[in-house]
């Protein structure tokens, strides 16, 4: 399906009903695939839980090419993944980790970051906001130091923004370890994290190598 840019809210709404039935025939009606079917019976087994970010240009799925029942999203601001807090708050991303982790038993995570977020243009802007905390803002202290340490090191605003989303993927990635459960799989060798990185410019995505502390490009000219 290609949305349109169109103006009207009734366009935006027909062009995804026209999405999805296309979607109902392709999945629903065609008699080459049971997939759903499938999935029913016998109940969803993904073997990667991604955390990305809730804007619309990074949507796991579409850029990861896959199929239903492969992936377990968790999508927020910024791909943030809080550190383990046991208060009694409402952690929608720790309960989504949880449920992958502990009950679906996912064999990875992936922190997928971008370039040009949103949100982490907000935390970066957001000194000048003292006084008035947004949900935004709030949440984005999560990743804070990265904010700090970015502006510490870089002096232009496009240095500081792409180290500070790479730093923020970094924190995420570190607190991802310290849910008990996922530090227990990983060090027992069940469950790998990974920190990726999207440009939106290029369509390349880099991974974090723990071992050079870089990022490495997955995409290269050896893959067609
Ligand atoms: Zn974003």
């Amino acid at each position: 399906m290609t949305m349109t840019h169109k103006n009207n809210h009734s366009d935006a709404i027909q062009d995804l009903i026209i999405g999805y039935q296309s979607f109902y025939h392709k999945y629903f009606q065609s008699p080459d695939t049971s997939i759903y079917k499938d999935l029913v019976t016998e109940g969803q087994a993904p073997k990667t839980a991604i955390i990305a970010c809730s804007d619309a240009r990074v949507d796991p799925a579409l850029i990861l090419n896959c199929s239903p029942g492969d992936l377990f999203v968790i999508r927020n601001v910024a791909n943030l993944v809080p550190p383990c807090e046991n208060d009694a708050k409402h952690h929608g991303t720790s309960a989504a980790l949880e449920f992958a982790i502990c009950f679906l038993e996912v064999e990875h995570v992936i922190v997928l970051g971008h370039t040009h977020c949103g949100g982490i243009q907000s935390l970066l802007n957001d000194a000048a906001e003292v006084g008035q905390k947004s949900f935004i803002s709030h949440w984005m202290e999560i990743a804070k130091d990265a904010r700090a340490k970015a502006m510490n090191e870089y002096s232009t605003s496009h240095d500081r923004e792409k180290h500070c989303g790479e730093y923020s993927l970094m924190a995420s990635y570190h607190n991802l370890h310290s849910f008990p459960w996922v530090k227990a799989r990983v060090d027992a060798g069940t469950l790998s994290v990974h920190a990726w990185h999207f440009d939106l410019e290029t369509g390349l995505i880099s991974r974090f190598n723990a071992e050079k502390k870089a990022f490495e490009n997955i995409v290269g000219a050896s893959i067609a």
